[in-house]
């Protein structure tokens, strides 16, 4: 059996406008050739700076924008080929929770509608059927039943996160795409979020795609993270290894700049210099080089090739992950 989801060379260029002069019409490069793959029941984190093309990532993946390039195939099947039914049928399998739970929960639906909406997109419920649905979505996120008749106004911000969670459970998917869902959320209740992921996936067996900026949050829930700059996966390790040692500059830099609970653990290096680099005109070769303290010539001309470590990380780096480290057999399942 293959992996539950393969993205492969997924891109995403956005023409900005359009017009008569097509050839001039600015492009901005979202997502560039990205492929990684994620195993059932596993976590994948994805992670940069706000800009990077890791929610562009999540909306190539549940189709709500079409891929310049590139094909994602769930459980091999490449979704590009399927027929409106055949995808709908897909997609209720992959699921997604948002950062703002507020603005995409109806305000105006009780948390009991809200949660049981996905399932009577596809067959309708009777009464009694519905209530003992959204009585069970609320006990599996740690709410009590009889919040299925309150408003989302009526609940705080950590309520309406775990409705959001209850939501994208009513169709027992096989893959949850979270984006930046605990980024607004208090410290100590995105502790309880991230409990609540972890429980329903141990329980449930549900993969996740974790996308964050935040690479505390990542090292506590993640199996694996994808690091993201300009578009680009620059470094794709277990957790425990990208932890323990970062080998992309970028990766590096992040790291660095995350707050540091453990006083034991030395700061490595000073946080990013300068800003992101805009997406419309990035800079030539590895698109890091203009804010990498270890850049030579060749970075500024040649775009480095992600390959395989010696310890099973995929890093994109001309000085990192020279030719010498290049394994001539392909790395196992890190991809
Ligand atoms: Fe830095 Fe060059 Fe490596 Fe890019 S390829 S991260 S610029 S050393
Ligand atoms: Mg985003």
């Amino acid at each position: 059996r293959g992996p539950l989801l393969r993205v492969e060379n997924l891109t995403k260029h956005y023409p900005l406008g359009a017009g008569l002069l097509k050839k001039t019409i600015p492009v901005v490069r979202a997502v560039e050739d990205v492929s990684f793959s994620v195993e059932a029941g596993e976590t994948l984190c994805i992670v940069g700076e706000s800009g990077c093309g890791k929610s562009t990532v999540a909306r190539l993946l549940m189709r709500l924008v079409e891929p310049t390039a590139g094909r994602v195939l769930i459980e091999g099947t490449d979704i590009a080929g399927l027929k409106k039914h055949a995808l709908r049928g897909f997609r209720r399998r992959m699921q997604m929770v948002f950062q703002d739970p507020y603005s995409s929960l109806n305000p105006r639906l009780t948390a009991g509608q809200i949660i049981t909406e996905p399932v009577e997109n596809f067959e309708r419920l009777k009464r009694r059927r519905r209530q003992a649905l959204a009585a069970d979505l609320l006990r599996k996120v740690g709410l009590s039943p009889e919040m299925m008749h309150r408003l989302p106004s009526e609940l705080s911000g950590g309520q309406r996160q775990r409705l959001g969670i209850a939501r994208a459970l009513a169709l027992e998917p096989s893959l949850i795409i979270a984006d930046e869902a605990v980024s607004a959320l208090d410290v100590s209740v995105q502790a309880q979020i991230l409990n609540l992921l972890m429980n329903l996936q141990e329980q449930m067996g549900i993969a996740f795609i974790f996308i964050s900026h935040d690479l505390r949050v990542v090292e506590h829930i993640g199996h694996r993270v994808a690091v993201m700059y300009l578009g680009r996966i620059v470094e794709l390790a277990p957790c425990k290894t990208l932890f323990a040692k970062p080998v992309h500059p970028y990766t590096e830099a992040l790291l660095a700049a995350a707050p540091v609970p453990d006083p034991t653990r030395v700061r490595l290096e000073a946080p990013v210099k300068g800003e992101v680099p805009s997406p419309i005109n990035p800079p030539s070769g590895c698109a890091f080089h203009p804010r990498c303290p270890l850049a030579v010539e060749r970075c500024r001309t040649e775009i480095p090739p992600l390959v395989p470590m010696a310890d099973g990380r995929l890093v994109a780096c001309h000085v990192r992950a020279p030719a010498a480290e290049i394994l001539t057999e392909p790395a196992a399942a890190v991809t």
